[in-house]
């Protein structure tokens, strides 16, 4: 009757169990701690440091702050309402106001930790945010490392010894603040503490001892560092489990002798039954069945006087279990018949189970076949809703084997089938989900690739579009450079027509001022001589030409100054211009000399010019500069060319000579008038040259005929 199959889950009932005061979960996730501590080794402490007189070496920021008795008062509480959760709340609840942030901050943390704990998740969640702010009024750091911490103890109150990653986060966070407030042994070291032994029931379950070790030596080592007798005789114990576990007898006991000398002076029941019960199981282990009982029968007397139901529980959990082994299953089935309606009223369903299971067992041996049956299908039915297989299939082997040593083989045959076909559905349930691990971690391996792709893709097309870009500024940069260059070209372009026009202006100027004469602003004398040569006129002259003499010019000079003479100048060339048409040119000749050259003309225009010029010169007095006013008459000698009637032609030179010799006619005659040449009888060049070369003489040889036009009377 051996329940040998239960002896693993019994022995986590023990640990839930053992685990009265300080529940917390978490993997091995978590960085391990350092596997030892020299300074810390469990035999090097004595037990001396008595509760309330935590010898701490370094001040540990914020619990320093805090007066230690309240600190223990909170922890006790803490602890009290791991099994009595009412009344620990109620107490905590009317706590007075400890008055400083860092108590309050303690305060508030020992609310959560117990709500946590609670069935109350609602009640949980306020008790934790008002701990988190209450954290955060001492230090921001602080309050996120506690919010982990309490979400840590929540996880582990809901889901029990899985993975939890908020314990390994909230390790990180007090470490990281520790480190940033100066590197303190004892920082923040209840919650830390608290962490690690959550951290080793996990890695415990997870089968992973050496790292179960560590996260308990690493509690082990604070509690010794802070001189808190009840967690160390805690850590101890929890190493002492987990030496037993691994076979090491002699060191568990050692650690739980150490452990149980630590608690002597506590008077804390619940600690002491839980080191019984280890005891007990080691003495199982050691086939030390009266010893085990002894100590269980100790356990559940502990567990009585601390008031917990749930201890007795368990301790009646391990009580049946251990009878069970021993072959006692009377002593089994007493033990369960006190500890179901306990695990009933506390809704305690796992340790319920366990005991029902026990129940199954110890009545196959005690021959009660048909109620172990109903019992064990019912049993099988709860944990089949609940997806349990691994329960269902250690009970079948237990109740299999129950049945084999009771005698009845057709019913172990028949239980070892169904045990043989669930734990193959095990197996496969194992194995597909084995699979699917490895199949997430492929797509997730598959997923980071194809990230990382995208990731290159993305480079690649973002150092597209940068060169795109590049490209686009460049041609902008080039159409913006062409346009500058065009309207710069454009602007030297219109500034070097400016330039010519007024180069061509200022030469036309200068061309002005070389043919103008600089006084009188009419033609000057190389014009003249340019005009009679151009084209054809140069050998064949054609046209009016007339010559005008200022009279006794040289006494108006004489008589009213030079100014004056200049004034009679300008004065005289307006008025012989004023009577002229635009095509005909006006010239000064030369002093008092004028010339007018008029291509279109005929004779009989000829003469009415000269008269006209006669009447505008002299009729009317100039005025001159100084306010006097003078008369001032001129002379003319004209001709039109070819001459009549032979009209021989002409050079221009000879033309300006036979007019000039009209002029000096006019002046010879007395002045004040105009001498044309009316004919000249030369039917040759030779012929005109003669009479050119004595005017006079063919005038009274009358082989020249004049015209005489007076100007007006003085
Ligand atoms: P006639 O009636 O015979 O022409 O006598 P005239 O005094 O006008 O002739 P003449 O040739 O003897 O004198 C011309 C004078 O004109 C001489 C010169 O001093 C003067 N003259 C020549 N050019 C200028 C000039 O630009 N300004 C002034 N004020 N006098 C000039
Ligand atoms: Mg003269
Ligand atoms: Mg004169």
């Amino acid at each position: 009757m051996t329940a040998h199959a239960l002896v693993g889950r019994a022995a986590v009932a023990f640990g839930v169990a053992m685990a009265v005061c300080v529940v917390v979960a978490q993997p091995a996730a978590a960085s391990p701690p350092a596997a030892s501590a020299p300074a810390a080794g469990p035999s090097s402490e004595s037990a001396s440091a008595g509760p309330g007189t935590a010898a701490v070496a370094v001040a540990p920021p914020v619990e320093s702050d805090v007066p230690l008795d309240l600190q223990q008062q909170l922890d006790a509480l803490v602890r009290l309402a791991e099994d009595h959760h009412p009344q620990a709340a109620q107490a905590l609840g009317t706590m007075p106001d400890p008055g400083t942030p860092a108590g309050r901050r303690a305060l508030a943390l020992a609310r959560a930790e117990a709500d946590a704990r609670g069935v109350d998740a609602a009640q949980a969640e306020r008790s934790r945010r008002l701990a988190v702010e209450a954290a955060r009024a001492v230090r921001a750091e602080l309050a996120a490392a506690d919010e982990l911490y309490l979400q840590a103890l929540r996880l582990q109150r809901e889901r029990g010894y899985v993975t939890n990653n908020s314990a390994a986060a909230a390790v990180a966070a007090y470490e990281a603040w520790c480190k940033s407030e100066g590197v303190y042994a004892l920082c923040a070291w209840r919650p830390r503490w608290r962490l690690q032994q959550l951290l080793a029931d996990v890695a415990e379950e997870q089968h992973a001892p050496a790292q179960a070790r560590a996260h308990a030596q690493a509690a082990l080592e604070l509690a010794v560092a802070a001189g808190d007798p009840w967690r160390r005789a805690y850590s101890e114990s929890a190493l002492a489990e987990l030496a037993g576990a691994e076979g090491d007898r002699a060191g568990a006991a050692a650690r739980l002798a150490r452990a149980r000398a630590l608690t002597e002076r506590l008077d804390d029941p619940r600690m002491a039954a839980r080191l019984l019960q280890m005891e007990a199981e080691l003495a199982l282990k050691a086939g030390e069945y009266d010893r085990a009982h002894q100590a269980l029968l100790q356990a559940l007397q502990a567990g009585r006087r601390s008031g917990s139901t749930r201890l007795q529980v368990l301790v009646l959990a391990n009580l049946s279990d251990a009878a069970l082994r021993a072959g006692r299953p009377r002593d089994a089935l007493q033990a369960v018949t006190q500890g179901l309606p306990l695990a009933r009223e506390r809704q305690m369903r796992s340790a319920e189970r366990t005991l029902m299971n026990n129940a199954v067992v110890a009545r196959v041996a005690l021959g009660q076949g048909d109620v172990a049956r109903r019992e064990f299908d019912l049993l099988q039915a709860a944990w089949s809703a609940d997806g349990d297989t691994g329960a269902q299939v250690t009970s079948m082997r237990e109740y299999g084997d129950a049945l084999a040593a009771a005698g009845d083989v057709r019913g172990a045959v028949e239980i070892h089938h169904r045990e043989r076909e669930l734990a193959r559905k095990l197996a496969e349930a194992n194995r597909q989900a084995a699979l699917a691990e490895l199949r997430m971690r492929y797509d997730r391996d598959a997923q980071e690739r194809k990230a990382l792709l995208l990731e290159r893709d993305n480079a690649l097309k973002t150092a597209q579009l940068d060169n795109q870009g590049l490209w686009q500024t460049l041609w902008a940069l080039g159409a913006g450079v062409l346009v500058l260059t065009i309207a710069l070209m454009l602007v030297l372009l219109r500034r070097v027509r400016e330039t010519n026009r007024a180069l061509e202006h200022s030469r036309a100027r200068l061309r002005v001022q070389s043919e103008r004469d600089a006084l009188t602003g009419l033609a000057n004398r190389r014009h003249v001589q340019a005009a009679l040569h151009a084209g054809s006129l140069a050998q064949d002259f054609r046209g009016a030409l007339m010559m005008i003499d200022i009279d006794h010019f040289k006494h108006i000079n004489d008589d009213y100054g030079h100014a004056s003479g200049d004034a009679v100048l300008v004065e005289v060339a307006r008025r012989i211009a004023s009577v002229t048409r635009g095509d005909d040119i006006v010239a000064r000749w030369g002093g008092e000399e004028f010339l007018i050259l008029a291509p279109g003309l005929a004779g009989g225009d000829a003469d009415a010019l000269a008269q006209r010029v006669l009447t505008a010169v002299g009729g009317a007095t100039v005025g001159l500069p100084d306010g006097r006013s003078m008369r001032v008459t001129v002379s003319i000698g004209h001709g039109v060319f070819p001459l009549p009637p032979y009209r021989v032609s002409v050079a221009p030179e000879q033309a300006v000579n036979l007019a000039d010799m009209a002029l000096y006619t006019a002046k010879s005659q007395g002045r004040n008038r105009a001498v044309g040449i009316a004919q000249v009888q030369a039917d040759s060049p030779a012929a005109l040259r003669a009479v050119e070369a004595d005017f006079e003489r063919a005038w009274v040889d009358g082989q020249v005929q004049l015209r005489v036009d007076a100007g007006p009377p003085g």
